[in-house]
Parts: structure tokens; sequence; C-alpha cells
């Protein structure tokens, strides 16, 4: 009986890790639909602004989430085709960094 708990036990890491593998995936797969139109909109348009976080310097992509840019995409925005980057705040760091008096007013413009 023990075996079997122990064997039940086993068999609910491996499917746990396995969502987890499919998760992160899926996160890997979406970032990386998010860089790819990121760059073609600061390609398409050298007038095409793009907005960056003051804060945590995510970018926002064009489906309107804020993304993490790599270091390496983040150089390459900037030396291949200058585009022009206005820095705000995302959703996120409004909530964490601005009283709440703020963050309605921030939010509409974000
Ligand atoms: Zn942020």
């Amino acid at each position: 009986m023990e075996r079997a708990r122990e064997l039940c036990s086993m068999a609910a890491d491996v499917t746990d890790t396995a969502t987890r593998v499919r998760a992160d995936t899926r996160l890997r797969r979406r970032q990386r639909r998010d860089w790819d139109a990121i760059w073609e909109a600061s390609q398409s348009d050298p007038h095409r602004v793009l907005h960056s976080c003051a804060y945590c310097h995510r970018m926002k992509a064009p489906s309107g989430e804020w993304v993490a840019i790599p270091l390496t995409v983040s150089k390459s925005l900037r030396s291949y085709k200058a585009p022009f980057v206005s820095h705000g705040f995302c959703p996120d760091c409004i909530a964490t960094h601005f009283p709440e008096s703020l963050r309605q007013e921030l939010l509409d413009e974000a």
C-alpha cells in the first residue's frame, strides 16, 4: 500500500512537471511572437513609436501586452534601424510604484 502511494505521488510529480513544461513552452512561443511583432512594427514604419516601461523595461507589443525583451533583441532594435521609443509605465508597475490616487489616470494613459 505504501509503495502504491509512493508511485501515485511520483506519477503526480511527473504530471506536474509536464504541465509546467507545456506552460513554459506556450509562454516562450507567445513571447517570441510578441518579439517578432515588435520587431516587424519597428521595421515597417521608421516613425512608429514603441512604448517601453520606465521601471521594468518591458515593451508594449502590438497585441497590447507588455512583454520582456531579451537584451539581444533590445540591442537589435536600437542599432539596426532606430525606432522612436517612448517611456511610460506598464500596468503592473503603475500598481506597484504609484499611489492609488494616481493609478486610474496613469492606467488611462497606458
Ligand atoms: Zn513595468
